[in-house]
C-alpha cells in the first residue's frame, strides 16, 4: 500500500487533471457541465450504496456530475443520517429513484456472518454498530440449511442486507412513506456483481404494463 503522503499526492494530480479538463483548454463540456451545476442540482436518481472502492455508483451506472445523489456507508445500512439523507433529497430536489445498491461479497455482511459465528472478532463499538445494523436480517439465515453452504449463504446474506435497507428506507420515515403512498417515490433493491458489473434490481420494482 502506498503511504498517505504519496495517496494525497495523487488526489491533488487527478484534481489538476479534473480542473485541466474542465478549464478554458480543456473540452467543453465538462466546462459547460459545472456552469451548469453551480447554478443547483437535480439528480435524477438518489443511491445508497456500500462504501467498497470496487462500487462507486457513478462509474457502475455510466453518470456524470449532478446525475447522482449518493450516500455511501460500509454495507449500506440504514441509520439515522442515511435516512436524513435520502429524505432530504427527495424532498428537496423532487428525486422519486432511491435505490440501495449492494454487492456480491460485500465485506461488512461478512464481518456480520464472522461475528455471528464466533461473537466478538468486531473489535469496538463504531464497527459494531454497522454490524449490528446488518445482523437482524442475516441471523435467521443461520437457522436454515444455509449454514451449510458459506457462498450460497453469503449471497443471501448480501440480499437479505439490501431488502431490509430498502424496507427500512420505505418504512422507517413518515416522510418518504408519504413520498412513496402519495408522490411517486420508488425504493428498490439492486445488487452489483463484482464479477460481472451487472447491476441486479431484484427488490421493489413497481409493476408495469
Ligand atoms: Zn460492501
Amino acid at each position: 500500500m502506498i503511504s498517505a503522503l504519496a495517496a494525497l499526492e495523487r488526489l491533488k494530480e487527478g484534481n489538476r487533471r479534473f480542473v485541466s479538463d474542465a478549464g478554458e483548454r480543456g473540452p467543453g463540456d465538462i466546462r459547460a457541465k459545472l456552469n451548469a451545476l453551480t447554478a443547483g442540482q437535480e439528480p435524477f436518481a438518489i443511491i445508497l450504496g456500500c462504501s467498497d472502492s470496487r462500487v462507486p455508483a457513478e462509474i457502475v451506472f455510466d453518470q456524470g456530475l449532478g446525475d447522482l445523489f449518493v450516500i455511501r456507508v460500509a454495507g449500506n445500512i440504514v441509520a439515522p443520517s442515511q435516512v436524513g439523507s435520502v429524505e432530504f433529497a427527495a424532498e428537496r430536489f423532487g428525486t422519486r429513484l432511491v435505490v440501495v445498491l449492494g454487492h456480491s461479497e460485500c465485506g461488512a455482511v461478512l464481518a456480520t456472518l464472522e461475528e455471528l459465528e464466533s461473537p466478538s472478532a468486531i473489535r469496538g463499538p463504531n464497527l459494531r454498530s454497522i454490524v449490528d445494523r446488518i445482523r437482524p436480517s442475516v441471523e435467521p439465515l443461520l437457522e436454515t440449511d444455509l449454514r451449510h453452504d458459506q457462498k450460497a449463504l453469503t449471497r443471501n446474506a448480501v440480499r437479505a442486507n439490501i431488502r431490509a435497507a430498502a424496507s427500512h428506507l420505505r418504512h422507517g420515515s413518515q416522510l418518504l412513506e408519504k413520498l412513496v403512498q402519495n408522490d411517486g417515490l420508488v425504493v428498490v433493491g439492486a445488487e452489483y456483481s463484482l464479477e460481472t458489473g451487472v447491476v441486479d434490481f431484484f427488490d421493489g420494482l413497481p409493476a408495469t404494463g
